[in-house]
């Protein structure tokens, strides 16, 4: 989930933006034609939507803080700025709304999800208020909704910075599981 490198440098931690690289190979390999990236790090996909700015064939969705990291912002297919200390419920029905409109606008055949842990209440610089039993409604919306039409999705980690490190191992390993959960519905179909 290293979305804040650009083509041509590095940013925020990110050398090679793994996502748009992978949007790309899969597309050269035909698995998929059109492919949606789904930030749900805390920090805009800058470099993602720097990159796949006028590729029409890749969208770009970013949920992030509004007063977080990068401050100067690129515009993805759909931005979503979220206000500080935003919990639970706000977020979850935002991202739902934000899928329905992914789903209307592209019709995705591939998803990459970035799964950051720093939504965390926990989290040093995330800024928001998202417990452990948000991420997992979080993880279960966008698994649920790769479900219902049927899209493959690719899911990395992407940012946490705890107080408490065991505290971002859990969200991510929570998603892990999760996306484990949801493979084997998958192929139970
Ligand atoms: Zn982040």
């Amino acid at each position: 989930g290293t979305h804040h490198a650009y083509a041509d440098h590095g940013a925020g931690f990110c050398v090679f933006n793994d996502a748009a690289i992978a949007a790309r190979l899969m597309q050269a390999e035909r698995r998929a034609a059109r492919v949606a990236i789904v930030d749900l790090d805390v920090h805009q996909g800058n470099g993602t939507a720097s990159i796949l700015a006028r590729d029409d064939s890749v969208f770009t969705l970013s949920l992030h803080g509004e007063n977080n990291y990068p401050f100067e912002k690129e515009q993805s297919d759909l931005d979503v700025a979220l206000p500080d200390g935003i919990g639970d419920a706000d977020y979850l029905a935002t991202l739902q709304g934000a899928l329905a409109t992914l789903q209307q606008r592209f019709a995705p055949q591939l998803l990459i999800y970035l799964a950051g842990a720093d939504p965390h209440e926990g989290d040093r610089l995330g800024k928001m208020k998202l417990s452990m039993a948000g991420l997992a409604a979080r993880d279960e919306t966008v698994f649920a909704y790769a479900r219902e039409h049927k899209i493959p999705v690719a899911v990395t980690m992407a940012g946490g910075y705890g107080r408490d490190i065991e505290q971002t191992v859990a969200v991510h390993l929570q998603t892990i599981r999760l996306a484990g959960l949801h493979a084997a519905r998958w192929s139970a179909r």
